[in-house]
């Protein structure tokens, strides 16, 4: 494809799980990119999969085949995406179910848009091979449970996030997420991702509004 026929367009494929591939879902992209002619396929750092480099009409057609909504996925009730390690499932050294919970989170609707993107790293150990610390939302196994932590990122202006609670079983870790982003959603400004919030929000006054 020369650089002039390179749209430069882009559609991700949803109902991928934290980049896990049953032999149905390998079966269907191939179909997919067969009939569409897509011209390249991209594993993307979020463990998705985008299908790239449609003509304008094309692209349209086929988001509208996958029923992919036209506004970005920051404006509707959920998380932008789930970033989980194989975990307990499939790494020898994962302590907890991480796939299991980023399904979770991935359903999680919440009680408005959030005001911008949020991603979310869910590591099965401390070797934390999904970089928790620097997602808005970041998950890490320890010994006594799910260690929670907000306001990461791995952007422009890169921070560490804030740790708001340790110790959490499952429920508890999705729950406390849930209520941290419901409470982000209803008090940041539009556009403001959780990274810039925490700088302005102490953890102290997240903890009081969230924990307990
Ligand atoms: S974070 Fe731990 S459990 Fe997850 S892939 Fe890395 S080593 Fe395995």
């Amino acid at each position: 494809m020369s650089t002039q026929e390179n749209h430069k367009t882009f559609c991700p494929m949803p109902g991928i799980n934290a980049g896990t591939l049953t032999l149905a879902d390998l079966e269907r992209i191939t179909d997919i990119v067969r009939r569409h002619n897509i011209p390249m396929v991209k594993v993307t750092g979020a463990q998705r999969f985008y299908f790239q480099g449609l003509a304008p009409e094309k692209l349209a057609e086929l988001k509208k085949e996958l029923n992919l909504p036209d506004g970005l996925p920051h404006t509707r009730n959920r998380v932008h995406y789930v970033q989980a390690c194989p975990g307990s499932q499939w790494c020898r050294y994962g302590t907890r179910d991480t796939l299991a919970v980023a399904r979770a989170i991935g359903e999680l609707v919440l009680e408005g848009p959030l005001p911008y993107k949020v991603k979310v790293g869910i590591s099965g150990c401390r070797m934390c091979c999904c970089e928790s610390w620097m997602r808005d939302v970041g998950l890490a196994a320890e010994k006594k449970g799910w260690r929670f932590t907000f306001g990461g990122n791995a952007a422009g202006r890169p921070r560490i996030g804030d740790l708001v609670a340790e110790g959490l079983n499952d429920d508890e870790a999705v729950a406390l997420i849930e209520r941290t982003l419901n409470f982000y959603l209803k008090t940041a400004k539009y556009k403001t991702r959780s990274a810039r919030f925490m700088e302005r929000f102490s953890i102290e006054e997240l903890k009081k509004q969230v924990l307990g």
